[in-house]
């Protein structure tokens, strides 16, 4: 996806992406040999995002309000943090059908970037508040708590929760990557959606997952989690070159890998 913006924009001969692994002990130092090595930046994924931004020279608000960051630019001498996962979900949110409560399932990073971004004022989501439910509940709370100091989150962690309730909701889990029914593992009844509602998964893969062909087919508007990676990758892109990135491009690589 990044190759094929950067080829678009003309960026080819001098720019690549390329995907590294790296385990946790070495990442620090991993990190800090980049820019020496000619990376001007990279984006960071799990489990490294909160390691990342405790590493980064500077960071921006959203990052440290998120606590995570997936977005690092190497300049200067320096390491700067961004985050665009709150970003990227944000762009594909449609304007605020109305405001109702929001439900984010799930307590990791990607909770964390959505709970902000349906929390932060300003963005295009008008919800009343935000619940939080995770199947450890003592992690639901923790991000609460954390992320209360800096958004008005206006709602609670939950346990049990009346899916009719809520204009919007977002599975932020892992359920569904490897093939799990999110109705086995979530606290979502298949038949409990309405056309009222945005229904959100981030997990991305061959679309649409179950979770979001249930919402679809009680005619609930739907975001699909690789829709939320062009568009954060797309954020990430105009960080790095300060060029527009080519939306149409990103999503046509994007899906041809998403459905290979
Ligand atoms: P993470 O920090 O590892 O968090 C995983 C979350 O999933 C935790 O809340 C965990 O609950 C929950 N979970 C895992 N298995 C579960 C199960 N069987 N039943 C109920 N809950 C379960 O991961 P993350 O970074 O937040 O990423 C989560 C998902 O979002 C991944 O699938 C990732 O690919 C996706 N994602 C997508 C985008 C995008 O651009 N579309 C961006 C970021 C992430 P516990 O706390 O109880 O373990």
């Amino acid at each position: 996806m990044q190759n094929a913006a950067l080829a678009a924009l003309g960026l080819g001969e001098e720019w690549s992406y390329e995907a590294i692994d790296v385990a946790p002990e070495d990442f620090e130092a991993r990190v800090r040999a980049m820019a020496g090595e000619g990376f001007a930046g990279a984006n960071v994924t799990v489990p490294h995002k909160e390691a990342a931004l405790a590493l980064a020279d500077v960071s921006s608000e959203v990052a440290r309000e998120i606590g995570a960051t997936n977005t690092l630019v190497f300049a200067d001498g320096r390491v700067d943090a961004h985050n665009t996962d709150a970003g990227g979900l944000i762009a594909t949110l449609p304007g605020s059908p109305r405001a109702r409560r929001a439900l984010v399932l799930g307590a990791g990073g990607a909770a964390r970037a959505a709970i902000w971004a349906l929390s932060a004022s300003g963005t295009v989501v008008d919800v009343s508040g935000v619940d939080v439910w995770n199947r450890t509940r003592a992690r639901a709370d923790a991000v609460y708590a954390e992320l209360g100091r800096y958004v008005e989150l206006g709602g609670a962690p939950v346990e049990s929760l009346r899916q009719d309730s809520y204009g919007i909701i977002v599975n932020t889990t892992a359920v569904g990557l490897h093939g799990e029914d999110p109705f086995a593992h979530l606290p979502l009844d298949r038949s409990g959606f309405d056309a009222e509602q945005v229904v959100v998964d981030m997990v991305y893969g061959d679309a649409p997952s179950p979770l979001l062909a249930a919402a679809e087919s009680a005619g609930a508007t739907t975001v699909d989690g690789l829709e939320i990676l062009v568009q954060q990758g797309a954020l990430s892109l105009r960080i790095w070159t300060g060029r527009e990135a080519p939306l149409d491009v990103m999503r046509t690589a994007a899906y041809s890998l998403g459905n290979s």
